[in-house]
């Protein structure tokens, strides 16, 4: 059978437009359809626009420190529209160069909502049908709102980059990524914070000796963190929501945004009727090879709820051109991913942390935390960490978790040392440089704890 296409991409964000510029480049012929706009999630409304943001925050600090350092600055006030106005022209940009580039590699793009209609059959929203040999679904996921609050006027992070002007006040519910980002942007901008968590902790899964130092370098920033609190009542009041919590407090909110994760985009796909098996969260099960259950369908990306970050599913998706269409027996690899949260500090990980190994195998936990020069001089009272976990048989450094200024800048790096495998050793050998906050890293002499 002569199909249309040998490959069709439903998802036109990191993960499927890689996987469609490879195949094509490597001789597929390739359509790929996209609902919304060309670069997805990453591009549109999430790492691209809140890193801008994050810079954005920024300002107010460094002009204070700029005082400090003996300059006469003054910070102004922050023109919302005016700087929205270029976040978004820049956003457009970098989707004119997603999809110029996918073009040029020969990938067809439609710009429609696809759906499966069959194990080798897409249908646009505009009804129009293709066949292809095989089908890879990257659609990746979105916000959740749990269901009681679903009807309520709240912000999720989709809308966070379209308001029409900052709130004087928000309520951020959730400890993850998303919630402890956006409680630290909006604080620099100037908006008054609360963070709700219904946990212990936030950021649960990161080392426990970070999320404690980052959640105490939060609160001294200004943000109203609750931890172990969640909303019992949420309702329209006047300047906003009022709010009550599982503390019984009642507060009345500008705004109130959910950031209490995101679920796969699998719904209305045509999928289960396809063969396609899904999880219990919605995702798409897929094998090493990002195989669903049904033969020639793919997955890659979000909706398959394995890591979920940019640079996963983009590997994902290369691993996945070049596997099928290159003829090469690769897979991509989810061991020893480093990641940063975009926080004020940041927080840089990569590998096992303190919690996870020391029950199951004897490490040494070196660990220093003290105020760096920069934030020293300007009269700040952050402090950094920085954290190794060592095994004690092999040596080798299993996890680096860092809170500090440009983790995210420090932690890529030392990721590559860890990714090889290093030792302590290893560490320790490599000469400082000075006076930098990450030659704490290979000058830790002795460990603070060690288990058993
Ligand atoms: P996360 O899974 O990181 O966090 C969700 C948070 O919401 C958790 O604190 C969770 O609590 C809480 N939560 C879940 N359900 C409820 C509920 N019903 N009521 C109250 N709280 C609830 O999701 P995010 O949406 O923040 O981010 C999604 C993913 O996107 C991340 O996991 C990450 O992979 C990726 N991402 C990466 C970024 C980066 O690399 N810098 C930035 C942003 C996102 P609990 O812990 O108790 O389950």
């Amino acid at each position: 059978m002569a199909f249309d296409y040998d490959l069709f991409v439903i998802g036109g964000g990191s993960g499927g437009v890689r996987a469609a510029r490879v195949s094509a480049q490597l001789g597929a012929r390739v359509g790929l359809a996209e609902e919304y706009r060309m670069g997805g999630t990453c591009v549109i409304r999430g790492c691209v626009p809140k890193k801008l943001m994050v810079f954005a925050s920024a300002y107010p600090d460094a002009i204070e420190d700029a005082r400090a350092y003996g300059w006469q600055a003054e910070a102004g006030s922050f023109d919302w529209t005016a700087f929205k106005g270029k976040l978004h022209a820049e956003l457009d940009r970098l989707e004119g160069l997603y999809r110029a580039n996918a073009q040029k590699a020969g990938v067809t793009i439609h710009d429609a909502r696809a759906m499966l209609v069959g194990p080798q059959r897409v249908r646009l929203a505009s009804g129009e049908e293709f066949t292809a040999e095989r089908i890879l679904v990257a659609t990746g996921g979105r916000p959740f709102v749990p269901g009681k609050w679903a009807d309520l006027p709240v912000l999720t992070s989709n809308e966070i980059f379209h308001l029409e002007a900052l709130p004087e006040s928000i309520l951020i519910i959730g400890g993850g990524f998303i919630a402890c980002e956006f409680a630290c942007i909006l604080s620099g901008l100037g908006v008054k914070v609360t963070q709700f968590y219904r946990g212990a902790q936030i950021l649960r899964g990161f080392d426990g000796e970070a999320r404690g130092h980052l959640a105490e370098m939060m609160r001294e920033r200004g943000i109203d963190l609750h931890v172990g609190t969640d909303p019992v009542e949420i309702e329209e009041a006047p300047g906003g929501l009022r709010v009550k919590d599982t503390g019984g407090h009642e507060q009345v909110f500008a705004q109130v945004m959910f950031a209490t994760g995101r679920v796969p985009n699998t719904q209305d796909m045509g999928l289960e009727d396809a063969g396609v098996v899904l999880g219990r969260r919605g995702e798409i099960v897929v094998d090493e090879q990002s195989r669903t259950s049904a033969p020639g369908i793919h997955a890659v990306g979000d909706v398959t709820d394995r890591i979920n970050l940019t640079p996963v599913a983009i590997r994902e998706g290369q691993a996945f051109a070049e596997a099928v269409f290159g003829g090469k027996p690769v897979t991509a690899d989810h061991e020893l991913v480093a990641s940063a949260v975009f926080t004020r500090p940041e927080l840089g990980t990569i590998g096992l942390t303190e919690e996870e190994v020391r029950e199951n195998e004897a490490v040494d936990i070196y660990a220093a935390s003290f105020r760096a020069m920069h934030s020293a001089f300007a009269g700040r009272s952050d402090r950094v960490l920085m954290k190794l976990v060592v095994s004690r048989a092999t040596q080798k450094v299993l996890g680096c978790h860092i809170v500090a200024d440009n983790a995210g800048e420090m932690i890529q790096l030392a990721a590559i040392a860890i990714k090889m495998g290093a030792t302590k050793a290893d560490f320790d050998r490599t000469v400082a440089v000075h006076p930098t906050m990450a030659e704490e890293l290979v000058t830790m002499k002795v460990p603070v704890r060690t288990f058993p």
